[in-house]
């Protein structure tokens, strides 16, 4: 590849039908390589969506303060390096199909991990984080590719597939039926009222398609009931991804299944190479406050003081109350993260008296936040 080419930065067509009069898109008529980067999004972890939304407009609910946290938190919070590398740049449970997107916002999706540097009597363990302790007493740090690129790659539908995508992420097959159906439910009755406008869609567009958690929601509902003739790999991987066992978490209230098992995965969260998950980020037993737009600070005595002045509120209006988080709880704070405040959204129905005089201390101290 000479240099000129490694420059050209790669692009997929799109047709946009487009509303002549409103001047606004109405839907889109697109090949499988974008179908493809569209479903990818539902497999990316939320701190990729994060760290690659971050530097364009709109924000995740509060998630952008939870993952400024973790960066400003000091290594000796955590287990091991990797810890904090793996929250800050979660691993794609299916990295080795997304390695084959011609986009891909994810670069942790590289197809590249690490090898222990026994090799020679070592039966080929490996990690996604550099420098992982392996279970026989050597460390992982040569870096190679994780797998061999087949020769036609497909991603998660089948090429040649043609789809109608819509303003809000439906995605519908490519025929004249959908269309009609499409533009219908928009006002339109003659086609003559839309036309055709060919774009190509690079990075720099796709990471400014924050598309929000409801067109998410529509994207996941139309693959769920997508005709499996359609797909390259099964529908389950596509919406129930899981998480690789190495980077769960042990008595975490939201079960998330076992995604699709790596042979020979280490995991880079052991100080020790213990070949069982460990199960943990944090080193223990430290302590942290958390506000309620999710910003994690360590719990010390000045950290303490100042978060008290931050409230400017009379100290006779605190009041400690004890919650235990079970799934109930976990699912609302999630939920609650992602579209605006989180803990006083999550627990303000656990709210008594006592709760609604916390409840002003929190609207006063909240930072201004993002949409959805
Ligand atoms: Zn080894």
């Amino acid at each position: 590849m000479s240099p000129e080419e490694k420059n050209i930065k790669p692009t997929i067509p799109l047709k946009l039908l487009v509303d002549k009069k409103k001047t606004r898109v109405l839907a889109a008529e697109a090949t499988s390589d974008f179908v493809n980067v569209l479903l990818s999004f539902l497999t990316l972890p939320l701190g990729t969506v994060v760290r690659v939304t971050k530097n364009h407009p709109g924000s995740i609910g509060c998630m952008n303060n939870l993952y400024q946290s973790i960066e400003q938190l000091s290594a000796d919070n955590f287990c091991t390096k990797a810890c904090q590398s793996i929250l800050l740049s979660p691993r794609n449970p299916i990295a080795l199909v997304c390695k084959n997107l011609k986009l891909n916002i994810d670069d942790t999706s590289n197809g590249k991990c690490f090898y222990c540097s026994n090799k020679y009597y070592c039966s080929g363990r490996k990690s996604h984080y550099p420098n992982t302790k392996c279970t026989c007493g050597g460390i992982a740090d040569r870096e190679m590719s994780e797998g061999s690129q087949p020769s036609d790659p497909e991603c998660f539908v089948k090429r040649r597939t043609m789809c109608v995508i819509t303003d809000d992420l439906q995605v519908l097959p490519g025929n004249p039926i959908s269309l009609v159906k499409v533009l219908c439910n928009l006002g339109f009755s003659d086609v003559d009222q839309v036309e055709e406008l060919s774009v190509d869609v690079g990075l720099d567009e796709l990471l400014d398609l924050n598309s929000g958690v409801v067109c998410v929601d529509n994207l996941y509902r139309t693959v769920e009931s997508l005709d499996l003739e359609w797909l390259a790999i099964s529908k389950n991987e596509i919406i129930n991804a899981g998480v690789l066992k190495q980077y769960k978490c042990k008595n975490h209230p939201l079960q998330f299944p076992d995604a699709k098992t790596i042979s020979n995965l280490l995991d880079p969260r052991s100080p020790t190479g213990c070949d069982d998950c460990f199960g943990r980020f944090m080193e223990g037993p430290h302590l942290f406050v958390v506000s309620d737009n999710l910003i994690v600070t360590p719990l010390s005595s000045p950290s303490s003081i100042s978060f008290l002045k931050e409230l400017n509120v009379p100290l006779n209006d605190i009041e400690e109350k004890e919650e235990t988080i079970r799934e109930t709880e976990a699912l609302a704070l999630l939920k609650a993260s992602l579209t605006s405040s989180a803990l006083n959204n999550c627990f303000k129905s656990s709210g008594n008296q006592k709760f609604n005089k916390r409840n002003k201390i929190s609207k006063i101290q909240n930072l201004p936040r993002g949409g959805t």
